[in-house]
């Protein structure tokens, strides 16, 4: 939370409040990614971060029309959550040395982002629900469905193949 945002008073401000962080969020994942990309040396883990860019560049468009559906302008606001998470991740990685390894603390990092993005999505589908805005459900539910099979296809590959060239 940004240290004069505007209060938060009722469960539309809070809803506001929550879908900016998001905003934010992508934006900062959208710049992150590329840079995880130039790090990782296992071919289908690289792809998977690949695909997942292009669905993130997809997400924010929807964010945008939800924005539009409840009449706000999109813009974001600052997510230390994210931040620090991607700092995090940058700092692990390049603690690193063995490239095996540090696939495996790249898809873990990403994991992390992963969750967070589910925890933020699933509050704003449950918010939607409480203010009646059931119109703008589907674009949430379509980036969460996203977020998930994201947060999957990042155990499979570490499981399958990372781990066991780490190991
Ligand atoms: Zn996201
Ligand atoms: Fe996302
Ligand atoms: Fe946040
Ligand atoms: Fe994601």
């Amino acid at each position: 939370m940004a240290l004069f945002m505007k209060p938060i008073k009722t469960l539309d401000d809070l809803f506001l409040h929550t879908l900016q962080d998001i905003y934010y969020a992508e934006q900062q994942i959208t710049k992150a990614l590329p840079q995880m990309i130039e790090k990782t040396h296992n071919p289908q883990l690289r792809q998977g971060f690949q695909s997942h860019l292009r669905e993130t560049e997809h997400q924010i468009t929807r964010l945008e029309q939800v924005f539009q559906a409840i009449g706000e302008p999109a813009k974001g606001t600052t997510c230390e959550a994210i931040d620090g998470i991607i700092k995090e991740a940058k700092s692990v990685v390049s603690d690193v040395d063995d490239e095996a390894v540090r696939d495996v603390a790249l898809a873990s990092s990403a994991q992390a982002v992963e969750h967070y993005e589910i925890s933020r999505y699933g509050t704003l589908i449950s918010l939607a629900h409480q203010l009646g805005r059931t119109q703008i459900i589907p674009h949430l539910q379509a980036t969460l469905d996203e977020e998930k099979a994201a947060d999957r296809k990042l155990t499979e590959i570490s499981e399958s193949h990372v781990n066991r060239q780490a190991a």
